[in-house]
């Protein structure tokens, strides 16, 4: 069974405050059975600069060879869109990055605005994955303010990271069972929302990830009490390769 982490940072974050290096990475991946991953900028300056330097440490970081590794862009969505649509052009283009993210309580952003409504009409464009982080950082992490794009966007597939962490979690299933183009991941989302999640939604648009490495043997005890063990490898790994394509 291929084990595929969606949702990993690196660099240093401004906004959480936190490092995340490419060691602390490998090593943390090292002592589990995780075969590859995502990996996205923690929270960088807010300059454009800073946002195309973590981009590139990204695109560096997925040559090594120690493991598979995939970059997944994150850019300020209050750039100019000009600047927005070329910087995200360059990452799925030229750096070979597999998806978007828009934080909106990192990038101050509600996924419902212009701005919001922007991000997301360049991944459609683009046709890969956005995926919106979602729980903490109430109104706009709120899974509902992602409805108004899901059905904008019919054919782009919406990623509700951290399935509305257990709180708004209710709210992310409502979204993914009214748009079959949301898929959820529900990381920090405790066992009980977690079975509600598969009850309502199914494995097949679930997706496993740590957000931070050490959290990797927490979230994998989650899902083997939750999901039966004919469908595990769905969460696990064969959601993410057919949502991202990899
Ligand atoms: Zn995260």
């Amino acid at each position: 069974m291929n084990i595929i982490d969606v949702h990993a940072h690196l660099g240093d974050d401004c906004v959480f405050d936190h490092r995340i290096s490419e060691e602390d990475l490998l090593r943390g991946y090292r002592k589990t059975p995780v075969d590859g991953a995502i990996v996205q900028p923690s929270l960088p300056r807010f300059s454009l600069r800073a946002n195309q330097e973590i981009h590139d440490r990204i695109a560096a970081f997925c040559e090594c060879k120690s493991m598979k590794l995939w970059g997944m862009a994150s850019i300020y969505p209050h750039f100019t869109e000009e600047e927005y649509r070329r910087e995200a052009y360059r990452c799925i283009k030229e750096l070979g990055f597999v998806g978007l993210k828009i934080t909106p309580i990192g990038h101050a952003v509600n996924p419902e605005s212009k701005d919001g409504m922007f991000a997301f009409s360049v991944a459609d464009e683009l046709g890969v994955p956005m995926m919106v982080h979602t729980g903490s950082g109430i109104p706009f992490s709120d899974p509902m303010k992602v409805l108004k794009a899901a059905k904008t966007f019919p054919k782009l597939k919406i990623v509700l990271a951290h399935a509305g962490m257990g709180m708004f979690t209710h709210q992310a299933v409502y979204v993914a069972e009214v748009c079959p183009n949301v898929y959820l991941e529900p990381s920090w989302t405790g066992i009980f929302d977690t079975g509600e999640i598969y009850r309502k939604v199914g494995a097949r648009r679930m997706l496993f990830s740590s957000d931070h490495v050490n959290n990797v043997p927490v979230e994998l005890k989650k899902y083997e009490s939750v999901i039966p063990a004919h469908e595990l490898d769905w969460v696990l790994g064969k959601t993410a390769c057919e949502v991202f394509g990899i």
